[in-house]
């Protein structure tokens, strides 16, 4: 089916344009004035932004943690980004200890296909390093992946050495692979727990004393000088602290191929929310930080600092004990109250997939910290580009995916979790007033979010092979 938007307010990363634009099947054909289609449905676009479908660089879908799961799987969550305005979603294997890297991307093939609901792919943690694990990563590419991760905290779980980081950098480069580093102290991290707990310590806010601020900024940095060592491209995940947004910007004004992204969380809230008697609500790691550090985030947002805005969309039930209606049907699944009487327990992660493109136009664009251009950049084309996708996804160029947002900016929201399309039961920004929200959502020219009408369904989201060798921005 054919479908021309007429008078649409087309914005880009690099334009805006008040002109149509033509999707036939799955791809847009063409973008000017006065386009004409034989039987096209037209859409009258009049007062409507016209943007690129969201690309969410960093969810965690149907994640195991502390004996519990991540309470959107790849259909719920799809869904709920979907709602937001996003059509692209990068998720996470997970490396067994002495698992090779196949079995982990067939486990996380085999949740993902069937359920998806949006475009899809999945970044390659690399949480046990060995020989047989670096021979294997060359392999990557040809089967469209072509992001690696890797942590510096979580020891004995998920961080590998900085070594094995610096070996995992090498590889990737030569393949034209992307590194993406989970920045925080382990060591400083175990201590601190280790101590907290021996002295009795035990409230959601210590899970942020016991991950301090310098810790990302020392394992930032550290990981800077293995990637300018490396000539390695190197991608921050989540980045929480002024410090290591200064870290990010000098190195690059040096020249050093580095590359960040920070999370709407980190843009609102401080660890002083960990304080309140439902505190756990905010868990996550990194933690939140400061009033400071949310303002120095939106200015490396604006300064070009900072590259992308991905959720770590990581939901958890706040009481896991009490069902929800999803999709007219009730539904538990056990989160934070698994750590009501110890932080260590507390699955770590906040919902957010549906809110990113929301947030950031009401505070970013509407208040003026963005131009529409760069919440476009911010939200999809960077994004798309770091991650291999561009032009097909984060674009509107002939040739394009047909994944378009129409966006009515005068139209008022407030956000509730009874309203919102996650599948958990608290929403962090419930009362929160937006001014600007999707109001139609094409995933390759086909509705798929129509008002409050879901006209998706599991499956019809589709695996995406990434080109390697993509830019950094
Ligand atoms: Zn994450």
């Amino acid at each position: 089916m054919n479908i021309l938007f007429r008078n649409a307010n087309i914005i880009t990363h690099c334009e805006r344009r008040l002109c149509d634009l033509l999707v036939q099947g799955e791809k847009i054909s063409a973008i000017g004035n006065d386009l004409s289609a034989d039987g096209a449905d037209v859409v009258d676009c009049r007062g409507l932004n016209l943007l690129p479908g969201g690309v969410d660089p960093h969810a965690h879908l149907d994640l195991a943690m502390y004996g519990t799961v991540s309470s959107d799987d790849h259909y719920t969550g799809h869904r709920a980004a979907a709602f937001g305005g996003t059509t692209t979603v990068l998720d996470f294997t997970s490396q067994s200890r002495g698992g090779s890297l196949r079995g982990s991307i067939d486990d996380w093939y085999s949740k993902a296909e069937g359920n998806a609901a949006v475009d899809y792919s999945c970044h390659v943690n690399v949480t046990d390093f060995n020989s047989s694990v670096a021979a294997e990563i060359p392999s990557l590419p040809a089967q469209g992946l072509t992001t690696l991760k890797v942590f510096t905290a979580y020891n004995g779980r998920l961080r590998i050495g900085d070594d094995d980081i610096a070996s995992v950098m090498r590889i990737a480069r030569e393949q034209g692979m992307l590194v993406m580093l989970h920045a925080e102290d382990g060591d400083e991290i175990e201590a601190l727990v280790g101590a907290a707990l021996a002295a009795g310590k035990r409230k959601p806010i210590w899970h942020a004393r016991t991950r301090p601020p310098r810790g990302e900024v020392l394992a930032g940095r550290r990981a800077i000088d293995l990637a300018s060592d490396a000539l390695a491209p190197l991608y921050v995940v989540h980045v929480t602290t002024a410090g290591l947004a200064d870290n990010l910007y000098r190195a690059r004004t040096r020249g050093v191929p580095v590359m960040g992204e920070t999370c709407p969380h980190y843009l609102f809230f401080t660890e002083e929310h960990l304080k309140r008697p439902d505190g756990a609500k905010w868990v996550c790691s990194p933690p939140l930080r400061t009033v400071k550090d949310n303002m120095a985030l939106w200015n490396a947002l604006a300064d070009g600092s900072i590259q992308t805005v991905g959720t770590d969309h990581c939901p958890f039930f706040f009481d896991g004990t009490k069902p929800i209606v999803y999709e007219d049907s009730p539904i538990a699944i056990a989160g934070k109250e698994l750590g009501r009487k110890d932080f260590t327990l507390i699955p770590n992660g906040i919902p957010g997939i549906e809110h990113r493109l929301l947030l950031l136009w009401t505070f970013g664009v509407v208040s003026g910290r963005l131009s529409a251009m760069r919440f476009v950049e911010l939200t999809a084309s960077n994004p798309a580009r770091i991650m291999g996708l561009y032009p097909r996804k984060g674009a509107l160029l002939p040739g394009s995916d047909a994944d378009i947002v129409l966006w009515d900016p005068a139209k008022q929201h407030t956000i509730s979790a009874s309203t919102a399309h996650m599948r958990t039961d608290y929403d962090l920004w419930e009362g929160v007033k937006l001014t600007g929200v999707p109001v139609r959502v094409y995933l390759r020219g086909r509705l798929l979010v129509d008002g409050e009408r879901w006209l998706g369904r599991p499956g019809v989201g589709r695996f995406l092979h990434r080109q390697a060798g993509a830019p950094v921005l």
